[in-house]
């Protein structure tokens, strides 16, 4: 690990001023940028504290939920109005990490995850786009079980890691972004990038920018949401395959529907021909089944990765099952 000066800001516009500069990092729950200075990922050179500036309550409105970016994982899953009202943030929230990380890590952070690509993680590797622009993908010729087979780019096929992200996304939510003297709200679905040719750009953040809240609108299909991952072992494992699904039914038939994936994309996914698909249909197996193949029509495989095609299918249909309640 390398030095850096570390700064306490005394309020968010002071924050704000300073996350300008460039070399400076934002510092939350620190369970990812810690972890990257220890592996010599990150080497910033001066390192911003956000844990006095920012909110981390958990507000409850007629129009929804409003997250403070410093809330951190284990408070929200646990949150009365979450475990009711909001099931599939919850089940996405607890399906993540360890309890040891889930009390750290917090909201805000949770959206600014970076891969668990091993190559990306290895200094030793040569050849990372996303590390070291234009230097290669080790991946294309390495090994890419857990890697994405949508969104991907010859420059880059890694997986995007969170759980909570790929609910979110299912729920339309929208992240509150400042900076000095501006703030936006970005929908999650535009928050994360495509590789493309630049998989080191992430995120449409701009320097100095910073999450303070995430919004999660109520809506007819939130209670009826649901989270569905698979993974290697029961716990403290990154999705192969997950899906988070809202459900509003009619009479038995889906009158709207949304459907997000993770662990098979580089960015949270929002699968759109799933969605269409099960509009006007009856809430069954079979409607299911059919429409969950249209989600993976697109995927670019690698002879390691090929599988999450079929359990990508079966965490949709897992997912909307639970939802409609046939389970
Ligand atoms: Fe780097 Fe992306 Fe290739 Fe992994 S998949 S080695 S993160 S460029």
């Amino acid at each position: 690990m390398r030095d850096f000066a570390y700064v306490e800001p005394v309020s968010l516009d002071d924050a704000l001023a300073r996350g300008r500069t460039p070399g400076s990092r934002f510092l939350a729950g620190g369970t990812l940028l810690v972890d990257l200075l220890r592996l010599d990922i990150e080497r910033p050179d001066i390192v911003i504290d956000l844990n006095h500036v920012l909110s981390s309550a958990i507000e409850v409105g007629p129009a929804g939920l409003r997250i403070g970016a410093l809330a951190a994982n284990s408070d929200l899953a646990e949150h009365a109005h979450v475990r009711s009202e909001f099931p599939a943030l919850r089940e996405a929230l607890m399906s993540g990490a360890s309890p040891q990380l889930r009390n750290m890590a917090t909201a805000g952070g949770n959206l600014m995850q970076r891969t668990r690509c091993s190559y990306f993680r290895d200094r030793a590797v040569e050849s990372c786009n996303k590390r070291r622009p234009g230097s290669g993908c080790a991946a294309l010729q390495g090994h890419s079980r857990m890697h994405a087979v949508l969104g991907t780019s010859d420059a880059c096929i890694a997986a995007h890691p969170s759980d909570f992200c790929v609910a979110l996304l299912a729920l339309d939510a929208t992240v509150t972004v400042q900076k000095v003297g501006a703030r936006r709200e970005v929908p999650l679905d535009g928050f994360h990038l495509l590789p493309g040719r630049n998989p080191e750009r992430e995120t449409v953040l701009e320097r100095g920018e910073v999450i303070t809240h995430i919004v999660v609108p109520a809506s007819p299909r939130a209670r009826r949401s649901a989270y569905v991952k698979a993974r290697d072992r029961a716990s403290f494992a990154f999705a192969l395959a997950s899906a988070a699904v809202a459900l509003e039914l009619d009479g038995g038939k889906v009158r709207s529907a949304r459907v997000a994936l993770g662990g098979v994309a580089t960015k949270p996914w929002r699968a759109h021909e799933v969605e269409e698909d099960l509009i006007g249909r009856p809430a069954t197996r079979e409607t299911f089944a059919s429409a969950a193949r249209l989600g993976l029509a697109g995927a670019r495989t690698t002879p390691h990765n090929a599988f999450k095609v079929t359990l990508g299918e079966r965490v949709i249909v897992r997912a909307l099952e639970r939802a409609a309640g046939l389970e």
